[in-house]
């Protein structure tokens, strides 16, 4: 079972703290202003918040899984914006801290780390998405060299970064056919389209295109052919945090719905004192809870080493995006027509809650990595002697051809 321990429980006030006084008033405008907010980025880079996740080693805080989900929540809590340029330095030195060399990890986390530095992590592509195994980008050895040529797709902080894990084709196999190499941002080739977004305003989204880009053989990330496997475990250890963003944005969703609640009076009595509002605020209380529940259970599987954290990092994903879809929802309406106006923070909650279910992999892409791990456990654990079968009067489990989910 996962609990905070009484240092993680103290890191999260602190942050708590840093998200009311630092994030909060620094977010309030950000539909207008469209640019990074690099001075918020600054201002958790002096916290030493931005390499939370990456190992003391090179620069980071090591911190657990459970204790980055920790850290997301409370910002996500306050600003979907905030929690995103905080948690994708976790997705962009995840593959390096995999799969890195030593030299590698010490050539590129320090800078991510301190936040001197902004990565990118670039495996989309304008016709590939939901099967990454299929990306066409292409990457080609000439000795020393790799030479990279194709187009990404909403990719995050392209434009700004100084490194991109890039994930190209090395041969014709499908999943054991791509790489994963480190470019550089300013390599020569690469150029960005940026592309505007619904919501997490401010968040820079665009598609870098990769013309003849050559990058040196000691950016290859592991070995040819494992770059597949290595976005596959980047988004095991990495979907709990999109989870604990879920439920960040729910729990400010519902806090403050429920702040409007108490305050707002209609046919004489303040709304939280009509039943029908209070059982639509309770279920909400609740899927969030059910939803942190998950996420955290998910991320200590992840610290755990525990074969189980690919089922469970996707159902926490999952789930969690989910009640965070609903819960922003009902915030607006809970709002009426003031959850409508971007003077309040709700529809921006809504907006930003929309691309959870979406990025790291679609919800319908979850089910599918859920459904698989199912299959995997199954075959594993045998045929079940059940009921139904003994009433057919057998003596030995049902032949494999008998049991559908085998096949
Ligand atoms: C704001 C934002 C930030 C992002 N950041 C990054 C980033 O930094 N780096 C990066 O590499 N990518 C990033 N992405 C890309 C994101 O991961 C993809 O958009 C996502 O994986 C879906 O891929 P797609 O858009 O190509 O949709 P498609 O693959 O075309 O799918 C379209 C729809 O069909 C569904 N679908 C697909 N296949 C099936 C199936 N077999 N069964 C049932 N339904 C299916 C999908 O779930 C989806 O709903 C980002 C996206 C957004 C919107």
């Amino acid at each position: 079972m996962w609990r905070l321990t009484d240092e993680q429980r103290e890191l999260r006030d602190t942050i708590r703290t840093f998200a009311q006084d630092v994030v909060r008033p620094a977010m309030l405008d950000v539909d207008e202003r469209s640019p990074y907010p690099r001075e918020l980025h600054d201002a958790m880079a002096a916290q030493g918040l931005l390499g939370l996740a990456v190992p003391a080693a090179y620069g980071g805080r090591g911190a657990t899984s459970v204790a980055y989900c920790a850290f997301i929540e409370e910002l996500a809590r306050v600003s979907g914006t905030a929690s995103l340029m905080a948690a994708y330095v976790k997705l962009t030195t995840l593959p390096i801290v995999l799969a890195g060399s030593e030299e590698q990890k010490e050539r590129f986390l320090p800078g991510l780390a301190d936040g001197s530095k902004l990565g990118s992590y670039a495996i989309s592509e304008p016709r590939v998405g939901s099967d990454p195994a299929a990306l066409q980008m292409t990457a080609e050895c000439h000795g020393d060299t790799w030479v990279l040529n194709g187009t990404k797709r909403f990719i995050g902080n392209a434009g700004l970064s100084d490194l991109y894990v890039v994930f190209a084709r090395t041969g014709d196999e499908n999943a054991k056919g791509v790489s994963a190499f480190v470019v550089p941002g300013d390599a020569d080739g690469l150029s960005v389209e940026v592309l505007p977004t619904m919501g997490m305003p401010g968040w820079r989204l665009g598609a870098p295109t990769f013309s003849d880009v050559e990058v040196p053989a000691a950016n290859l990330l592991g070995r040819a052919g494992e770059g597949f496997k290595i976005a596959m475990q980047t988004f095991d250890a990495s979907r709990p945090t999109v989870a604990a963003q879920a439920v960040g944005l729910g729990q400010g969703a519902v806090d403050l719905a429920l702040d409007y609640a108490r305050r707002r009076v209609t046919f004489g009595k303040p709304l939280i004192e009509h039943q029908g509002m209070q059982f639509k605020l309770a279920r909400l209380e609740a899927q969030v809870a059910a939803a942190r529940a998950l996420a955290y259970q998910a991320a200590t599987f992840v610290d755990e080493r525990d074969p189980r954290m690919t089922k469970l990092s996707a159902a926490a994903k999952l789930m969690a995006s989910d009640v965070a879809m609903e819960a922003t929802t009902e915030a607006v309406q809970v709002l009426g027509g003031n959850g409508y106006l971007k003077e309040f923070p709700a529809e921006r909650m809504m907006r930003d809650a929309k691309v959870l279910q979406i990025y790291e992999g679609a919800n319908e892409i979850q089910l599918l990595v859920i459904a698989r791990q199912m299959s995997i456990e199954a075959e594993k654990r045998g045929v079940i002697w059940t009921e139904a079968v003994q009433a057919e009067g057998r003596t030995e489990p049902a032949p494999s051809e008998e049991v559908g989910a085998r096949a």
